[in-house]
């Protein structure tokens, strides 16, 4: 298939994109990694009129530590965080869901920025934004602002980015010495969008966990936290936390699995992402 004729303009600037973008018709998109933006042009899912290519701003790449967060420019590609010793050292979670991302051509693409503003429901980036807390960093028409990972995710495919707004990085808290964190997917295949999956982040807090945020993937319209779960792994009440799925989360049936099957196969998850938290890091 082919997409529908669009017009293509490339921005110098953050601000030049958000000018670009200020089209009456509300006809523009923002063209990053192209991997997923490809793909719905060329099914016709989505025909904008103009595509507006960030990937001229180098200011969006990069990864820094500073004030005990990483934060990542919104074009850094996946790749480029897979390899990064900043990312394996200082968002663990973010480096073990790296290599479940599609396959290698499009980890080399396909950018942090465009897989949280795309926020595909069985996508691994959102989950992790949400099990570390993170945050998102927005400029718009009107300023920059931030938006929590909790408050970012508001439906399927539907994000708290605007039409004139570009995601310009994410934030998440630096890892320390108590941090774990636990990371896992069922996937027909390596490198597929995962059926259900879990990406969860915590303290170690004596025997138990504290501030245990467990994130869902593949089960809801967005990346979902399963809370009655998370109280219960807390204290260390492993059934009753598989047991709590059941109310937490409530998945559809679709083309990979039915609703039950998805329920069963996210308490296996989190029986593996149990034995993973208690685990210390290196
Ligand atoms: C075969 C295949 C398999 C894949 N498997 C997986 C997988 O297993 N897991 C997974 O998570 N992903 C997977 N992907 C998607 C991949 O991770 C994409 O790279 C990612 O979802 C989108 O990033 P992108 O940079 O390519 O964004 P693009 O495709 O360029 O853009 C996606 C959307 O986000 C918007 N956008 C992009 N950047 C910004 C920004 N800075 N600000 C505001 N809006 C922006 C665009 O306007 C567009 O609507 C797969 C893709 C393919 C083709």
């Amino acid at each position: 298939m082919k997409p529908a004729p669009f017009a293509y303009a490339k921005a110098k600037s953050v601000e030049h994109a958000i000018e670009l973008l200020a089209r009456p018709d509300g006809e523009a998109r923002l063209l990053a990694g192209g991997q997923s933006l490809m793909a719905t042009l060329n099914m016709r899912l989505s025909a904008p009129k103009l595509l507006v290519d960030l990937n001229g701003v180098g200011a969006l790449s990069g990864i820094s530590v500073k004030d005990g967060q990483v934060i990542i420019g919104a074009l850094t590609r996946h790749a480029e965080a897979e390899r990064s010793a900043d990312i394996a050292r200082h968002a663990p979670l973010i480096a073990r869901a790296m290599p479940h991302i599609g396959h290698v051509a499009i980890r080399n693409r396909g950018t942090l920025g465009g897989s949280i503003a795309f926020a595909d429901p069985a996508a691994e980036l959102p989950a992790c934004l949400l099990a570390l807390g993170g945050e998102v960093e927005i400029a718009g028409a009107k300023g920059k602002r931030v938006v929590k990972a909790d408050d970012f995710f508001r439906g399927l495919f539907e994000t708290a980015l605007g039409p004139q707004d570009v995601l310009t990085a994410i934030r998440v808290p630096a890892a320390t010495k108590d941090t774990r964190i636990g990371f896992a997917e069922f996937a027909r295949r390596h490198g597929d969008y995962a059926m259900v999956g879990l990406a969860a982040g915590a303290k170690a807090s004596g025997k138990n966990l504290a501030d245990l945020r467990l994130a869902y993937f593949g089960v809801g319209a967005t990346p979902v936290r399963a809370r009655k779960a998370e109280t219960a792994l807390a204290e260390g009440r492993i059934d009753d936390a598989v047991k709590a799925l059941a109310s937490d989360l409530s998945p559809s049936d679709d083309v990979q699995a039915t609703a039950a099957t998805k329920t069963h196969l996210a308490g296996v998850l989190l029986r593996r992402i149990a034995r993973q938290l208690m685990e210390a890091r290196p």
